[in-house]
Protein backbone atom coordinates (compact mmCIF):
# COMPACT_ATOMS: atom_id res chain seq x y z
CA UNK A 1 0.00 0.00 0.00
CA UNK A 2 2.82 2.54 1.01
CA UNK A 3 3.65 4.64 -2.24
CA UNK A 4 5.75 7.25 -3.21
CA UNK A 5 4.91 10.25 -4.65
CA UNK A 6 7.07 11.62 -7.66
CA UNK A 7 8.39 15.08 -6.60
CA UNK A 8 6.07 17.95 -7.45
CA UNK A 9 8.10 18.90 -10.53
CA UNK A 10 7.89 15.96 -12.26
CA UNK A 11 4.12 15.18 -11.08
CA UNK A 12 3.15 18.88 -12.52
CA UNK A 13 5.06 17.59 -15.97
CA UNK A 14 3.07 14.46 -16.01
CA UNK A 15 -0.09 16.66 -15.27
CA UNK A 16 0.47 18.81 -17.99
CA UNK A 17 0.90 16.14 -20.67
CA UNK A 18 -2.10 14.67 -18.91
CA UNK A 19 -4.33 18.19 -19.87
CA UNK A 20 -3.35 17.99 -23.01
CA UNK A 21 -3.84 14.51 -23.56
CA UNK A 22 -7.39 15.11 -22.58
CA UNK A 23 -7.78 18.47 -24.41
CA UNK A 24 -6.74 16.74 -28.07
CA UNK A 25 -8.94 13.99 -27.30
CA UNK A 26 -12.18 15.65 -25.84
CA UNK A 27 -12.82 19.01 -26.79
CA UNK A 28 -15.53 19.26 -24.95
CA UNK A 29 -13.87 19.02 -21.35
CA UNK A 30 -11.09 22.30 -22.89
CA UNK A 31 -12.80 24.94 -20.19
CA UNK A 32 -12.92 22.38 -17.45
CA UNK A 33 -8.87 21.77 -17.90
CA UNK A 34 -8.31 25.04 -17.81
CA UNK A 35 -9.77 26.01 -14.77
CA UNK A 36 -8.11 22.34 -12.97
CA UNK A 37 -4.87 23.26 -14.61
CA UNK A 38 -4.91 26.99 -12.87
CA UNK A 39 -6.42 25.27 -9.72
CA UNK A 40 -3.85 22.40 -9.27
CA UNK A 41 -1.27 24.90 -9.84
CA UNK A 42 -1.98 27.03 -6.89
CA UNK A 43 -2.48 24.34 -5.04
CA UNK A 44 1.22 22.78 -5.62
CA UNK A 45 2.07 26.14 -4.95
CA UNK A 46 0.55 25.59 -1.23
CA UNK A 47 2.31 22.14 -1.00
CA UNK A 48 5.61 23.96 -1.72
CA UNK A 49 4.85 26.35 0.76
CA UNK A 50 3.99 23.83 3.21
CA UNK A 51 7.59 21.64 2.46
CA UNK A 52 9.37 25.64 2.73
CA UNK A 53 7.97 25.96 5.92
CA UNK A 54 8.44 24.46 9.62
CA UNK A 55 5.03 22.82 9.56
CA UNK A 56 4.87 18.94 9.97
CA UNK A 57 2.01 16.68 10.32
CA UNK A 58 1.27 15.77 13.39
CA UNK A 59 2.96 12.32 14.40
CA UNK A 60 0.61 10.05 15.63
CA UNK A 61 1.90 7.17 18.02
CA UNK A 62 1.32 3.42 16.54
CA UNK A 63 -0.65 2.55 19.13
CA UNK A 64 -3.22 5.11 18.34
CA UNK A 65 -3.54 4.55 15.18
CA UNK A 66 -3.89 0.81 15.54
CA UNK A 67 -6.94 1.39 17.83
CA UNK A 68 -8.17 4.40 15.96
CA UNK A 69 -8.36 2.35 12.82
CA UNK A 70 -9.33 -1.20 14.68
CA UNK A 71 -12.11 0.62 15.91
CA UNK A 72 -13.11 1.61 12.21
CA UNK A 73 -12.92 5.17 12.65
CA UNK A 74 -10.65 7.14 9.77
CA UNK A 75 -7.53 8.62 11.44
CA UNK A 76 -7.96 12.36 10.44
CA UNK A 77 -11.28 12.35 12.49
CA UNK A 78 -9.66 11.10 15.78
CA UNK A 79 -6.03 13.02 15.47
CA UNK A 80 -6.35 16.65 15.70
CA UNK A 81 -3.96 18.53 13.06
CA UNK A 82 -2.36 22.25 13.55
CA UNK A 83 -2.90 23.87 10.67
CA UNK A 84 -0.82 26.58 9.81
CA UNK A 85 -3.56 28.42 8.71
CA UNK A 86 -0.93 31.66 7.74
CA UNK A 87 0.02 29.44 4.78
CA UNK A 88 -3.24 28.19 3.92
CA UNK A 89 -4.77 31.56 3.87
CA UNK A 90 -3.46 33.24 0.75
CA UNK A 91 -4.15 30.03 -0.74
CA UNK A 92 -8.00 30.11 0.24
CA UNK A 93 -8.16 33.85 -1.08
CA UNK A 94 -6.66 32.76 -4.52
CA UNK A 95 -8.31 29.60 -5.27
CA UNK A 96 -11.72 31.84 -4.67
CA UNK A 97 -10.44 33.89 -7.27
CA UNK A 98 -8.96 31.27 -9.92
CA UNK A 99 -13.21 29.93 -9.39
CA UNK A 100 -14.43 33.30 -9.74
CA UNK A 101 -12.65 33.54 -12.97
CA UNK A 102 -13.00 30.42 -13.70
CA UNK A 103 -17.10 30.62 -14.21
CA UNK A 104 -17.94 30.31 -10.61
CA UNK A 105 -17.99 34.65 -10.99
CA UNK A 106 -19.50 36.63 -8.31
CA UNK A 107 -20.61 33.62 -5.57
CA UNK A 108 -16.46 32.36 -5.36
CA UNK A 109 -16.17 36.47 -4.54
CA UNK A 110 -18.42 36.33 -2.18
CA UNK A 111 -17.12 33.46 -0.41
CA UNK A 112 -13.66 35.49 -0.54
CA UNK A 113 -15.18 38.75 1.00
CA UNK A 114 -16.97 36.90 3.64
CA UNK A 115 -13.78 35.58 4.55
CA UNK A 116 -11.76 38.44 4.02
CA UNK A 117 -14.08 40.14 6.72
CA UNK A 118 -13.57 37.46 9.38
CA UNK A 119 -17.22 36.64 9.28
CA UNK A 120 -16.19 33.19 8.84
CA UNK A 121 -13.54 31.38 10.78
CA UNK A 122 -10.92 29.91 8.38
CA UNK A 123 -9.77 27.83 10.97
CA UNK A 124 -13.25 26.62 11.62
CA UNK A 125 -13.64 26.09 7.99
CA UNK A 126 -10.71 24.37 7.03
CA UNK A 127 -10.72 22.03 10.24
CA UNK A 128 -14.09 21.32 9.23
CA UNK A 129 -13.41 20.26 5.77
CA UNK A 130 -10.09 18.24 7.14
CA UNK A 131 -12.33 16.56 9.04
CA UNK A 132 -14.80 16.03 6.61
CA UNK A 133 -18.06 17.55 8.19
CA UNK A 134 -20.12 18.41 5.52
CA UNK A 135 -23.28 19.23 7.52
CA UNK A 136 -21.36 22.07 9.38
CA UNK A 137 -20.08 23.79 6.54
CA UNK A 138 -23.57 23.69 4.71
CA UNK A 139 -24.74 25.20 7.93
CA UNK A 140 -22.29 27.45 7.97
CA UNK A 141 -22.59 28.42 4.58
CA UNK A 142 -26.42 28.78 4.27
CA UNK A 143 -26.09 31.31 8.01
CA UNK A 144 -23.89 33.37 5.39
CA UNK A 145 -25.93 33.03 2.70
CA UNK A 146 -22.84 31.48 0.70
CA UNK A 147 -23.19 28.94 -1.59
CA UNK A 148 -22.83 25.31 0.13
CA UNK A 149 -21.25 23.39 -2.71
CA UNK A 150 -18.67 26.13 -3.53
CA UNK A 151 -17.48 27.01 0.08
CA UNK A 152 -17.19 23.07 0.43
CA UNK A 153 -15.12 22.91 -2.65
CA UNK A 154 -12.92 26.00 -2.05
CA UNK A 155 -11.98 24.49 1.98
CA UNK A 156 -11.40 20.81 0.51
CA UNK A 157 -9.20 22.30 -2.13
CA UNK A 158 -7.42 24.62 0.43
CA UNK A 159 -7.13 22.17 3.35
CA UNK A 160 -5.97 18.75 0.33
CA UNK A 161 -2.30 19.54 0.42
CA UNK A 162 -2.70 19.29 4.58
CA UNK A 163 -4.45 15.77 4.13
CA UNK A 164 -1.85 14.58 1.74
CA UNK A 165 1.04 15.16 3.79
CA UNK A 166 -0.54 13.66 6.72
CA UNK A 167 -1.47 10.48 4.74
CA UNK A 168 1.78 10.52 3.39
CA UNK A 169 3.46 10.31 6.70
CA UNK A 170 1.18 7.42 7.92
CA UNK A 171 1.04 5.21 4.74
CA UNK A 172 4.39 5.42 3.55
CA UNK A 173 6.31 5.20 6.26
CA UNK A 174 9.51 3.12 5.72
CA UNK A 175 9.80 1.89 9.11
CA UNK A 176 6.09 1.46 9.55
CA UNK A 177 5.37 -0.57 13.15
CA UNK A 178 4.48 -3.94 11.72
CA UNK A 179 1.11 -3.74 13.93
CA UNK A 180 0.24 -0.39 12.05
CA UNK A 181 0.48 -2.32 8.38
CA UNK A 182 -1.60 -4.88 9.70
CA UNK A 183 -4.26 -2.88 11.18
CA UNK A 184 -3.68 -0.71 7.55
CA UNK A 185 -4.37 -3.76 5.38
CA UNK A 186 -6.82 -4.77 7.53
CA UNK A 187 -8.72 -2.18 7.00
CA UNK A 188 -12.03 -3.47 4.94
CA UNK A 189 -14.23 -0.27 4.42
CA UNK A 190 -15.47 1.36 1.31
CA UNK A 191 -14.45 4.67 2.98
CA UNK A 192 -10.87 5.87 3.00
CA UNK A 193 -9.35 4.57 5.83
CA UNK A 194 -7.10 8.51 6.92
CA UNK A 195 -10.09 10.72 5.81
CA UNK A 196 -12.96 8.93 5.40
CA UNK A 197 -14.65 10.08 1.93
CA UNK A 198 -15.68 7.65 -0.73
CA UNK A 199 -13.12 6.98 -3.13
CA UNK A 200 -12.51 8.62 -6.41
CA UNK A 201 -11.78 6.16 -8.63
CA UNK A 202 -10.80 2.19 -8.53
CA UNK A 203 -7.49 1.40 -10.09
CA UNK A 204 -7.35 -2.25 -11.23
CA UNK A 205 -3.68 -3.58 -11.54
CA UNK A 206 -3.57 -7.75 -12.33
CA UNK A 207 -7.08 -8.24 -11.08
CA UNK A 208 -6.68 -6.10 -7.85
CA UNK A 209 -8.55 -3.49 -7.10
CA UNK A 210 -7.36 -0.34 -5.04
CA UNK A 211 -9.79 2.49 -3.86
CA UNK A 212 -8.04 5.90 -4.02
CA UNK A 213 -9.40 8.83 -2.26
CA UNK A 214 -8.80 12.54 -4.40
CA UNK A 215 -8.56 14.20 -0.97
CA UNK A 216 -6.10 13.09 0.47
CA UNK A 217 -4.36 10.13 -1.86
CA UNK A 218 -4.93 7.16 -0.07
CA UNK A 219 -5.20 4.09 -1.50
CA UNK A 220 -7.09 0.96 0.15
CA UNK A 221 -8.11 -2.57 -0.88
CA UNK A 222 -11.72 -3.12 -2.25
CA UNK A 223 -13.49 -6.11 -0.61
CA UNK A 224 -13.99 -8.68 -3.10
CA UNK A 225 -17.40 -9.03 -4.25
CA UNK A 226 -18.79 -6.36 -2.16
CA UNK A 227 -20.32 -2.72 -2.48
CA UNK A 228 -17.86 -0.17 -1.42
CA UNK A 229 -20.90 2.04 -0.61
CA UNK A 230 -23.20 -0.61 1.42
CA UNK A 231 -21.19 -3.62 1.11
CA UNK A 232 -23.87 -6.06 -0.73
CA UNK A 233 -22.69 -8.35 -2.70
CA UNK A 234 -25.19 -7.70 -5.60
CA UNK A 235 -21.70 -5.96 -7.36
CA UNK A 236 -21.82 -5.42 -11.02
CA UNK A 237 -18.79 -4.87 -13.35
CA UNK A 238 -20.27 -3.07 -16.55
CA UNK A 239 -18.36 -3.61 -20.06
CA UNK A 240 -14.97 -1.04 -21.05
CA UNK A 241 -16.14 2.31 -21.76
CA UNK A 242 -16.47 2.09 -25.85
CA UNK A 243 -13.37 4.23 -26.60
CA UNK A 244 -12.39 3.76 -23.05
CA UNK A 245 -11.13 0.14 -22.71
CA UNK A 246 -9.07 0.42 -19.98
CA UNK A 247 -12.04 1.98 -17.93
CA UNK A 248 -15.13 0.26 -16.87
CA UNK A 249 -17.52 0.62 -14.12
CA UNK A 250 -18.83 -1.22 -11.11
CA UNK A 251 -22.32 -0.45 -10.03
CA UNK A 252 -24.65 -2.11 -7.41
CA UNK A 253 -27.73 -3.49 -7.86
CA UNK A 254 -28.77 -2.68 -4.16
CA UNK A 255 -27.45 0.60 -3.20
CA UNK A 256 -27.46 2.14 -7.23
CA UNK A 257 -23.78 3.42 -6.25
CA UNK A 258 -21.01 3.30 -8.75
CA UNK A 259 -17.13 3.55 -9.47
CA UNK A 260 -15.05 4.46 -11.96
CA UNK A 261 -12.18 1.72 -12.59
CA UNK A 262 -9.47 2.13 -14.25
CA UNK A 263 -6.28 -0.40 -15.61
CA UNK A 264 -3.49 0.76 -14.47
CA UNK A 265 0.35 -0.76 -14.60
CA UNK A 266 1.14 1.23 -11.09
CA UNK A 267 -0.57 3.53 -8.80
CA UNK A 268 -2.07 7.33 -9.63
CA UNK A 269 0.13 9.72 -8.72
CA UNK A 270 -2.22 11.57 -6.07
CA UNK A 271 -1.44 14.72 -7.75
CA UNK A 272 -3.18 12.75 -11.27
CA UNK A 273 -6.31 11.52 -9.66
CA UNK A 274 -8.35 14.32 -9.75
CA UNK A 275 -7.46 14.77 -13.73
CA UNK A 276 -8.29 10.75 -13.78
CA UNK A 277 -11.34 11.45 -12.12
CA UNK A 278 -12.18 14.47 -15.02
CA UNK A 279 -10.82 12.42 -17.88
CA UNK A 280 -13.50 10.02 -17.10
CA UNK A 281 -16.21 12.53 -17.34
CA UNK A 282 -18.14 10.20 -19.83
CA UNK A 283 -18.75 7.27 -17.63
CA UNK A 284 -19.88 9.93 -15.01
CA UNK A 285 -22.55 11.16 -17.48
CA UNK A 286 -23.51 7.50 -18.65
CA UNK A 287 -23.61 6.39 -14.81
CA UNK A 288 -26.45 9.20 -14.35
CA UNK A 289 -28.55 8.32 -17.72
CA UNK A 290 -28.56 5.09 -15.82
CA UNK A 291 -29.82 6.49 -12.62
CA UNK A 292 -26.72 5.56 -10.60
CA UNK A 293 -24.85 7.74 -8.40
CA UNK A 294 -22.05 8.46 -6.64
CA UNK A 295 -23.03 8.37 -2.82
CA UNK A 296 -23.00 11.49 -0.72
CA UNK A 297 -20.18 11.59 2.06
CA UNK A 298 -20.70 9.97 5.07
CA UNK A 299 -20.77 12.68 8.12
CA UNK A 300 -18.63 12.05 10.40
CA UNK A 301 -20.18 10.45 14.23
CA UNK A 302 -21.37 13.08 16.25
CA UNK A 303 -19.11 14.10 19.26
CA UNK A 304 -16.45 14.99 16.42
CA UNK A 305 -16.78 18.96 16.29
CA UNK A 306 -13.75 20.36 17.79
CA UNK A 307 -14.54 23.68 17.13
CA UNK A 308 -16.34 25.70 19.39
CA UNK A 309 -18.82 28.48 17.56
CA UNK A 310 -22.70 29.51 17.92
CA UNK A 311 -24.76 26.84 18.05
CA UNK A 312 -25.94 25.09 14.30
CA UNK A 313 -22.72 27.22 12.51
CA UNK A 314 -19.74 26.32 13.84
CA UNK A 315 -17.13 27.67 11.17
CA UNK A 316 -18.95 31.40 11.33
CA UNK A 317 -17.72 34.10 13.29
ZN1 LIG B 1 -8.81 10.17 2.07
ZN1 LIG C 1 -24.18 -0.84 -2.77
Amino acid sequence: MPRKDLNLEDSLQRAEARWCQIEADTPELAAAVTLQRSLVRRIAGLTEALEQSNWTPPDVEATAIVTTLSSSRALLHEHRVDLPIEILEPGLHDLCNILANGGAGDAARHVDHVIQEQRLSTTSLLNASLTRRQNDIRTGAIHLGLAPDLLWLVAELTVGPIAHEFQRVILTNDGMDSKVCKAINAWDHGTCLICGSWPALGECREGDITLRCSFCGAGWKLQEHACPYCFSPEIQHELPTPGQPSLQLLFCEACRGYLKVVEVNEAIPSILLPIEDLATTASDVRAMERNLVRPPLPEAPLGESNDAGCAGSPITN
